[in-house]
């Protein structure tokens, strides 16, 4: 049959058409009228769809040059900071902390598993300077408890200098309802290849007053992400450096259509994206567990993704080549030392009835054939179908 190609990853993830025709037709200069239009509109609909009042920006790198900018202008070599870690992201924030000499002190948990909220309790001291967690952890599917850490940073003595809340929502974003300003998440960090539907190449996020105050006496080197510079830039309607034009123009043209999702409100556009990937996730679950699988993250499981075991005699690394072999879907293996374990299917933006209930249909053939095992064909689609039918009943 013929195979149209499609990506079920968590990230890039499926272009929003209008996306990709608004960046093939741009080609205005940064430093023109026309480009100052287009980046304030941005900087205005991104501020609606994190949801807050606080400054932000958008970056020209990907999502984890924003985490970097979170650490290097946040801290100051041998600072105290707290990394809450149950996966190969929340490891990243560990290797970044500690590559501009931060002392790393982390709250775990095992692949699949989220933090424990008594755990972060008893390692916060009012010494650490940062916090740093993944709304979802993209490696394993799981979801994090932002508003309890949240309550616990927040809870601290209001000392000087303080607890800083980061959170890398890189795949929260667009997915999972977080209330920025009113939990105190003082950064925020989305990635514009996850729910916002465009390619690789813009980072952005939300900055609160207490961490531009940080800004001033941490002494960790930067500079292409010296936040303070882009901020000056940015209320001049302008970027730092050469930012990567097209892509805002089709960031442009994701937020007007999420804004379209909204009846003309970007906020509850962004709520109908995070409605759809619930929607989808939940779909997915009962398909998954309806063919006898396992959820990798059962206790938590993201909206932006399901992860699942691979079914005990079957590799991911097979499974994941007979859904692109056989269906032309790209659906991600496990990261690292989980690869072969587990393989991920997204929900992060745009997504929708007929690919989720086409993926599931495809997984029942690729669980046939990686397991040898005879399958009830249409069992996972079932199950999609009864969680849909109740859902918009
Ligand atoms: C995709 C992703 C990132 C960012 O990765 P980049 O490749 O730098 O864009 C960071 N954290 C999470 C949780 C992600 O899913």
């Amino acid at each position: 049959m013929l195979k149209k190609n499609r990506l079920f990853t968590p990230g890039p993830t499926p272009l929003l058409p209008q996306a990709q025709t608004a960046m093939a037709s741009y080609g205005a200069h940064h430093r023109t009228a026309d480009f100052r239009a287009l980046f304030t509109r941005v900087l205005a609909g991104v501020k609606e769809f994190i949801g807050t009042n606080n400054d932000v920006l958008v970056l020209s790198s990907s999502g984890t040059g924003f985490m970097e900018a979170s650490v290097s202008n946040l801290t100051s070599p041998g600072d105290l900071v707290l990394v809450l870690t149950a996966g190969k992201f929340g490891e990243r924030w560990t290797s970044l902390a500690k590559a501009f000499g931060c002392v790393v002190e982390t709250v775990t948990a095992p692949y699949g598993e989220t933090i424990s909220l008594d755990e972060v309790r008893r390692k916060l001291t009012p010494e650490i300077r940062c916090v740093y967690v993944q709304a979802t952890e993209s490696s394993t599917g799981a979801r994090h408890d932002v508003e309890g850490i949240a309550k616990l940073v927040r809870g601290l003595p209001d000392s000087l200098p303080g607890t800083l809340l980061v959170v890398d929502a890189i795949t929260g974003l667009g997915t999972t309802h977080l209330d920025v300003d009113a939990w105190g998440i003082d950064v925020i960090i989305g990635g514009s290849q996850k729910a916002l539907m465009i390619p690789p190449g813009l980072a952005y996020g939300a900055i609160s007053e207490r961490a531009w105050q940080r800004m001033e006496r941490a002494k960790s080197p930067r500079y292409y992400f010296d936040l303070r510079k882009e901020r000056k830039s940015a209320a001049k309607a302008e970027t730092a450096y050469t930012p990567a034009t097209s892509l805002f123009a089709g960031l442009a043209a994701a937020l007007d259509y999420v804004r379209q999702m909204g009846d003309g409100n970007l906020a509850a556009g962004r709520d109908a994206l995070i409605a759809n990937a619930e929607l989808c996730a939940a779909m997915t679950r009962a398909g998954v567990e309806a063919l006898g699988l396992k959820l990798f993250a059962p206790r938590s499981p993201a909206a932006a993704l399901t992860a699942v075991a691979a079914p005990a005699g079957a590799d991911s690394t097979a499974i994941c080549k007979r859904f692109r072999e056989q269906f032309g879907a790209v659906v991600a293996n496990g990261q690292a030392e989980m690869k072969g374990q587990l393989f991920r299917i997204a929900h992060i933006g745009y997504y929708d009835y007929l690919d989720t209930v086409g993926v599931l249909a495809a997984l029942e053939h690729v669980i046939a054939e990686a397991t040898g095992n005879a399958v009830e064909f249409g069992c996972a689609v079932r199950a999609a179908q009864e969680v849909y039918s109740k859902a918009v009943r």
